[in-house]
């Protein structure tokens, strides 16, 4: 049964398969419990589980399901049975994230066409935005980053409005959903004269993203990927200014399973699509981050993400 309103008629029996649509005037969740408490009579006296998505449920829509259903009902948390069911995409899926990807990436063209300094971060992301929908994009992914100048130390600096500074790094994050897929990169460039040290830390971040793309392979373990990266910044003494997990799955939504990270127990199997996004932020200073989408395949993994890697500066 797929519950909805009158705003989804056309849109749920162009869409749904496999499950009966019921359009309801009263609130989807109020319509669920009142076919529930039906079938309870159906199914006579036997208790009834109801899974609920603990992930994406609220309170307040659990407080009012609770009491409206039945005795001999019971709302017990399930796994995230969905999220499992979709870590490992199909080959259409696989082509629609290539697209996404490959769209994702003609924005960052975009970009280095308008960061200069003294433009605002606000004024390049609306570039790259403007961008995404003029080659048909559906919409961001999520909200843009553009995190120049010491905000290139946040690991999530949104584009503010804050002026490009004549000198230094700017972490460009980003990704468009295309036919409801969505895509997710992030490249770093430096702008003004380059300084050895920016140099040294850029292309630690740089190596540590390549040992942990050359680590993905099925039959791998995800924390072995997060630790391939961690231990190459490690070596170069930046191991701890890199205070986030190394990627996620990407699909339907920006961040699905398997998460990448440290004590994570997750397998890689081919058709998984993740990201892999080492960075190192030195805190009121500078940071990079170097993000790719790759999709494991059989033998290893197929980088999405087309855009090089060597440091850009403008
Ligand atoms: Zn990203
Ligand atoms: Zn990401």
């Amino acid at each position: 049964m797929f519950f909805t309103d009158g705003r989804y008629t056309e849109q749920a029996r162009a869409e749904v398969q496999g499950a009966r649509v019921v359009v309801e005037r009263k609130a989807p969740l109020t319509a669920v419990s009142d076919w529930l408490s039906g079938t309870r009579r159906r199914n006579g006296k036997r208790a009834l589980r109801l899974g609920i998505e603990g992930e994406h449920l609220t309170v307040a829509e659990r407080t009012q399901l609770a009491p409206r259903l039945k005795p001999g009902f019971r709302l017990k948390e399930a796994p995230s049975l969905v999220e499992q069911a979709r870590m490992v995409k199909d080959q259409e899926e696989i082509e629609q994230l290539r697209a996404a990807a490959l769209m994702g990436a003609s924005l960052f063209d975009r970009a280095l066409e308008v960061i200069r300094p003294g433009i605002k971060e606000t004024e390049v992301a609306a570039e790259m935005e403007y961008a995404a929908r003029q080659a048909g994009a559906d919409a961001m992914s999520f909200e843009t980053i553009i995190a120049s100048g010491a905000r290139s130390a946040l690991p999530h600096g949104r584009a503010s409005q804050a002026e490009i500074p004549a000198q230094g790094f700017v972490v460009c994050d980003f990704g468009v959903i295309l036919a409801g897929y969505c895509s997710d990169m992030t490249r770093t460039v430096w702008v003004g004269r380059l300084t050895r040290e920016g140099r040294r830390l850029y292309e630690a971040v740089r190596e540590a993203q390549e040992a942990a793309v050359a680590a993905v392979k099925p039959g791998v373990p995800v924390d072995e990927v997060d630790r391939a990266a961690r231990k190459l910044l490690q070596k170069r003494g930046l191991g701890r200014y890199f205070t986030h997990s190394t990627g996620h799955g990407v699909g339907l939504e920006i961040h699905e399973l398997p998460r990448i990270a440290a004590g994570r127990k997750d397998i890689l199997s081919a058709g998984m699509v993740v990201t892999v996004e080492p960075g190192a932020y030195l805190p009121s200073r500078y940071g990079v981050r170097i993000e790719d989408t790759v999709v494991v395949t059989q033998a290893g993994c197929d980088v999405l993400t087309p855009t090089p890697k060597e440091l850009i500066t403008l």
